[in-house]
């Protein structure tokens, strides 16, 4: 690992200043930027850490809209009585990301900026219509995702929070690839204001929306509609742990469990 500065800002006003300067990054958790750095993948001449910005931290739920702070742990969020009772989906999703050592450290905000492509939390963002938040501007979940790890944010921009509308209904399935316990297929549904949303992740480049799926489920909102259903496993990933095909015909297998599971 090269050497590199550290800076400790107290406010997300410093810590953009900071984001700002030509090879700086953030670091939130650590759990995806350092073992990229041991890897010599990043190699940022600064680090910027936002665990000291209480502006990060923190839940609230008001007016039918969840809004996480960026530096909430996985942990924090799994633990949340608030999310369990309005989003018990985005709980359990939660819940099921990674071990606890990854769950007490990595944050939500970090999982979003990172994206990798089997990430749970883009799923839950893309599946329920969330925004982002930046200490610039707010995202539409629809715009954010826009490639292999990669995102609508701008060099050094901070994600400050994630605001989620709760849904009538919702649910998380994960077919767990056992090794990384990332997921090989997950997909997160829900039905509400923003209609029926089918997000899936681990199947391609980056997290998407399952169209065909959301337009069987908004005719009838049961498993049993999605019986027969097919995706495509056209530019969807295979490795050795799952062909294309295979991740193809794992995603409306668990979006039919989830919508059975969100009734
Ligand atoms: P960091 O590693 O600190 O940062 C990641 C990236 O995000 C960096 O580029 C950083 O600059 C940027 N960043 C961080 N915070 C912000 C912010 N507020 N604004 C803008 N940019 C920011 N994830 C899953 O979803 N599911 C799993 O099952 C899973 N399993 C895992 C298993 C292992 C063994 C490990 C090591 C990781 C696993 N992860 C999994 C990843 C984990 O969820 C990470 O926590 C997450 O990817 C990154 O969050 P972090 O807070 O650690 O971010």
């Amino acid at each position: 690992m090269q050497a590199f500065s550290y800076q400790n800002p107290t406010s997300v006003a410093s810590a953009a200043a900071a984001a700002a300067a030509a090879g700086a990054k953030l670091i939130a958790g650590g759990q995806s930027l350092l073992p990229s750095m041991r890897l010599g993948l990043a190699a940022p001449e600064s680090l910027v850490d936002l665990s000291a910005v209480p502006d990060l931290r923190g839940i609230t739920v008001a007016g039918g809209v969840v809004k996480i702070g960026a530096m909430a742990t996985h942990a924090t969020v799994a633990a949340s009585a608030e999310v369990a009772r309005a989003i018990p989906a985005l709980a359990d999703l939660a819940s099921h990301i990674g071990d606890r050592q990854v769950r007490n450290r990595g944050t939500i905000g970090g999982s979003l900026a990172n994206n990798d492509p089997a990430a749970c939390y883009p799923a839950a963002v893309l599946g329920l219509g969330a925004t982002i938040h930046t200490h610039t501007r707010s995202i539409a979940a629809d715009q954010f995702f826009k490639g292999l790890y990669e995102t609508a944010l701008a060099e050094g921009e901070v994600i400050t929070a994630v605001s989620f509308p709760v849904p009538e209904k919702a649910a998380w399935q994960k077919f767990k690839q056992p090794a990384s316990r990332f997921s090989l297929v997950g997909v997160f549904v829900s039905k509400g204001t923003a209609g029926v949303r089918v997000a899936v992740t681990g199947a391609g480049a980056c997290v998407f929306r399952a169209s065909a799926l959301e337009a069987l489920l908004s005719r009838q909102w049961h498993a049993t509609a999605l019986q027969g259903a097919q995706v495509s496993a056209d530019g969807l990933n295979s490795d050795l742990h799952g062909t294309a095909e295979y991740r193809a015909a794992l995603i409306p297998v668990l979006a039919a469990r989830a919508v059975a599971a969100a009734a």
